[in-house]
């Protein structure tokens, strides 16, 4: 499945090998609407490695995530074993018949204690806005992104699979009357891209002042 998707006319497959230590995946670019995007920034301003397909918009081919077998992509294979600590973005629509589905951010993947140290970060730099929940109970069984086969635990230090409704992803008619950024993106996503930026660099060892100003607000220390 995932052969013919790579063969197919206009998906484009992103393998961009930096740090070893972090790595951001977007495997349903183009699909959902802006995870390849946030992705790419994140992985681009923290050095880290990004691997992602995107598909053109004509298509709408959901590829289940343990069907990204690595021995299926020569570049999927390679950025899974110069990765230690892989971050997973999707987009979905939400917990199910929870009122708060457009706020609330699933956090998934066998790295239990990095899905919730990004949940904490995540939590004190957007403050009630959104829910973003990292007990695993609480996530549905088709979000949870543990399956073996998943990518995102194919990397040797396993990872973290974090499900974003439209909103945080800039994807939502709310925005219609907000300015985006340089890059395209509005205030939230901008937090996200910034919390997760502050995560990679720490996985990496690369030591984050906290200043008093406005940047003090996302350089969240993630250390206990
Ligand atoms: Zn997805």
């Amino acid at each position: 499945m995932l052969a013919e998707l790579l063969a197919t006319d206009g998906v484009v497959e992103h393998c961009e090998l930096r740090s070893a230590a972090v790595g951001f995946l977007a495997i349903h670019g183009g699909l959902e609407a802006a995870t390849f995007e946030i992705a790419h920034a994140v992985a681009r301003r923290s050095n880290a490695s990004l691997y992602a397909v995107v598909q053109p918009p004509d298509l709408q081919w959901h590829v289940p995530s343990h069907r990204y077998r690595t021995e299926l992509s020569a570049k999927l294979s390679a950025f899974c074993q110069h990765v230690d600590v892989s971050i997973s973005l999707h987009g979905y629509g939400g917990i199910r018949d929870c009122d708060d589905r457009w706020t609330t951010v699933a956090i998934g993947g066998a790295r239990r204690d990095l899905a919730h140290k990004i949940g904490v970060a995540l939590s004190e730099n957007f403050g009630e806005r959104y829910r973003f929940v990292s007990d695993i109970v609480a996530v549905p069984s088709e979000y949870r992104g543990l399956h073996a086969d998943n990518p995102v635990n194919q990397t040797r230090g396993g990872g973290v699979q974090i499900e974003l409704p439209p909103r945080i992803r800039g994807n939502s008619p709310v925005w219609h009357e907000t300015p985006r950024n340089d890059g395209g993106f509005v205030p939230d996503t901008e937090v996200l891209i910034e919390t997760l930026r502050t995560f990679a660099l720490v996985q990496m060892g690369v030591v984050v002042k906290s200043t008093n100003d406005d940047a003090g607000a996302i350089n969240h220390d993630f250390a206990d």
